[in-house]
């Protein structure tokens, strides 16, 4: 069983109402149990909502208070982040999830790389709130953009 971000199976649960669907992602639907999750929802954002990113900092820091989760129109929504990331590790932890591939650069789901809280689409490294609270927890976490290069799926 895998964990998958919900908009890269098609689900509109993307900030602008839409997905990020992906063929490749879908196609493990044949080896693999997917698991659809979108932590903004689950924290409680609304669909559609305004894009929100972190400011001064990535996922370990919100979730240890010390960066926020700033909505386009200077919105704290640090608490909505934490709540959804928060969820979606308990449904990890429920189905005894070990690994999780997340939507590239999101604030929730990006690992590696995230927006630098400009809304620019510039990059920063760090982890989002989600795959920070999941890698710490000994889940591990990788973008669709690695599945192809990923040794657990070439092993496959
Ligand atoms: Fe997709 Fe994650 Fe954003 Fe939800 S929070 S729309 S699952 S990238």
């Amino acid at each position: 069983m895998l964990l998958v971000s919900a908009c890269l199976l098609g689900i509109n649960c993307k900030y602008n109402g839409g997905n990020n669907y992906n063929s490749d992602i879908i196609e493990l639907m044949t080896k693999y149990k997917l698991i659809p999750v979108c932590p903004e929802q689950l924290g409680g954002c609304a669909t559609p909502r305004l894009p929100a990113e972190i400011l001064d900092g990535e996922g370990q820091d919100v979730l240890e208070g010390m960066a926020k989760v700033i909505r386009k129109d200077g919105v704290d929504i640090s608490g909505e982040f934490k709540k959804g990331a928060e969820e979606v590790l308990k449904i990890a932890q429920l189905l005894n999830v070990d690994l999780a591939i997340l939507k590239a650069r999101s604030p929730s789901c990006g690992a590696g790389n995230i927006y630098d809280g400009t809304f620019s689409g510039k990059l920063k490294k760090g982890n989002g709130v989600t795959a920070e609270i999941l890698k710490s927890n000994g889940i591990k976490v990788i973008t669709e953009e690695e599945i192809k290069t990923s040794e657990v799926f070439r092993a496959t």
